[in-house]
């Protein structure tokens, strides 16, 4: 059956864009065809550009693109390669443009009550023409909606998450992974907090957790949210023909069973600051390496709770998830951070599919509820401010798509109004109407001050709660570098890693200034902590 080999390509090539639509990220993606058009759309426009930049014919880019796979993705591939040449060699090598040619193949469709959307300029001739007249060339059958979530088995059990979202499980040997990573001794067993402290002082017979840890205030992290706290990330050089490479895609396996989401680099949780396959310079920062740093009693106690698309009232998917328990942890502070997908959801910024502010109020406190029958007491919760979108498009405005730099084509103009389109992404905010943007963003900030009436009045017995004000709001200002940099080059929507380290360095100044009193002192027995236990063995 062609629509099942198809569910086949497009599951394997299109981790980029069909892994967030499972995630939910991606809101909607059922208009026009969905998912399934738009990976059609964006590989044929790559693979254009690769017969462009290596002088190939359409088979011998189909060829070298899947070539780039590792297995098992490629063995897949190759048996359905055919296919692909088959159903795609005349549009790749016509004059018709990947909207035109994912239309003509059916990939694209135009439902009842929408019309034709690109990605690219539209023909001289219109959409409406030029998919009928490439239609009368190419004879090709239409085809059924081909990303039926059905046929992805890469959703994954939020329980069955790794240590780059926890750093819990101290027997894990994750040396092999992360290279200079010390492996787990077995005499850490003892060491039942995982922190990498353990064992008895000899001149005093009392255990090294007392004597280095004792006084101090120590805290796991714990980060309830969306996308922007896993790190929701798309490589941008997978949509440049020029920089494809074997390299690129060596560890797809490992990213799309992380979701695509890289919480190891996020501004919450993150603990290394760079990974395949791609190297970004910039300093390890996060909420959790700088309460590590400042206490190394606090080494690895580190939980990542963020899924793509949670909105307040399905964080409770993965709250319960949580390692924690009253009596034998170390308190908590937890970061409660639902930046956007409660704007988000709603298609076209229409207000009326945004979450109301009293069903947002009740979600929250529900999520609270919950967390004073599981937190130790002294715990410490932040609920932070959901973030002004209106920034984005402001400061993508006239930029080219990475998708769009060879023949400077394809604008974050023509990608909002493209997500706009297709109903997906965030279309409140990834559209080019500054109107429906503002007032989404209106509607964020009404929701951001449910959030600080609650911090204010509502009370619990095992941890108080606080008003934590969205990164973005302070770090835009503090920014040194160019804006755009702060944002994700391929879904113009998440903070960048330089983004997440804005926000890390925003939340911290915050805490640090205002909360000085939670952190507590610097821990004086560092030095003596890395002196007896070294790197205390990795995350
Ligand atoms: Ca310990």
């Amino acid at each position: 059956m062609a629509s099942v080999k198809f569910i086949g390509i497009f599951l394997a090539i299109t981790t980029l864009i069909a892994s967030p639509i499972k995630a939910n990220i991606f809101s909607g993606l059922k208009s026009n065809g969905g998912g399934t058009c738009m990976a059609c759309t964006i590989f044929t426009g790559l693979w254009r550009q690769i017969m462009q930049v290596n002088d190939m014919n359409s088979t011998e880019a189909i060829d070298y693109f899947l070539d780039l796979f590792p297995e098992p993705w490629h063995e897949a591939l190759e048996v359905l390669e055919p296919f692909i040449i088959e159903k795609y060699t005349g549009l790749l090598n016509s004059n018709a443009t990947p909207d035109v040619a994912c239309y003509t193949a059916g990939y694209c469709v135009v439902d009842p009550g929408y019309h034709y959307c690109n990605l690219w300029p539209v023909p001289e001739e219109g959409m409406e023409m030029a998919v009928k007249n490439a239609k009368a060339t190419y004879n090709t059958e239409p085809v059924v909606n081909l990303c039926d979530p059905d046929g992805d088995n890469f959703t994954i059990n939020p329980t069955m998450r790794g240590f780059d979202w926890r750093g819990q499980d101290c027997a894990e040997n994750n040396s092999d992974i992360y290279p200079g990573r010390l492996p787990i001794n077995s005499d850490r067993d003892f060491d039942s907090n995982c922190n990498g402290i353990w064992g008895v002082n000899p001149d005093t017979g009392n255990a090294y957790e007392d004597e280095l840890c004792g006084d101090q205030e120590n805290y796991g992290i714990i980060y309830i949210g969306d996308s922007i706290g896993a790190h929701f990330h798309i490589p941008p050089d997978w949509l440049r023909a020029e920089a494809l490479s074997p390299d690129l895609y060596t560890n797809l396996t490992y990213i799309a069973l992380n979701e695509l989401d890289w919480p190891h680099m996020s501004w919450g949780t993150g603990f290394v600051n760079s990974t395949w396959p791609v190297t970004i310079n910039s300093p390890t920062n996060s909420l959790y390496w700088r309460l590590r740093n400042r206490n190394l009693c606090n080494h690895r106690d580190y939980q990542n709770l963020a899924f793509n698309g949670a909105r307040s009232f399905t964080v409770m998917d993965s709250v319960p998830s949580m390692h924690r328990d009253d009596g034998n942890d170390k308190p908590a502070i937890v970061i409660y951070a639902e930046f956007g997908n409660d704007i988000c959801r709603s298609h076209s910024g229409d207000i009326s599919e945004m979450t109301t502010p009293q069903y947002f109020h009740d979600s929250v406190i529900e999520t609270l509820d919950y967390l004073e029958t599981r937190l130790p007491a002294k715990s410490h919760v932040f609920l932070t401010g959901l973030v002004n979108g209106t920034f984005l498009y402001s400061i993508l405005k006239g930029r080219f798509h990475p998708i769009g730099e060879l023949n400077s084509d394809v604008t974050y103009d023509n990608i909002y109004n493209y997500f706009s389109c297709m109903q997906t992404v965030c279309p409140a905010w990834t559209n080019t109407n500054t109107t429906e943007q503002n007032i989404a963003t209106d509607y964020a900030r009404i929701l951001s001050g449910v959030l600080m009436d609650i911090a204010s009045t509502a009370n619990y017995t095992r941890f108080d709660i606080h008003y934590l004000p969205c990164p973005l709001d302070y770090g835009i200002n503090e920014w040194t570098g160019e804006l755009w940099e702060l944002i994700e080059p391929v879904d113009g929507l998440h903070p960048s890693k330089h983004g997440q380290d804005m926000f890390a360095q925003v939340a911290w100044e915050i805490l640090t200034a205002e909360f000085a009193d939670i952190l507590g002192p610097e821990n004086p027995n560092n030095a003596k902590i890395i002196e007896l236990f070294g790197d205390q063995g990795g995350h």
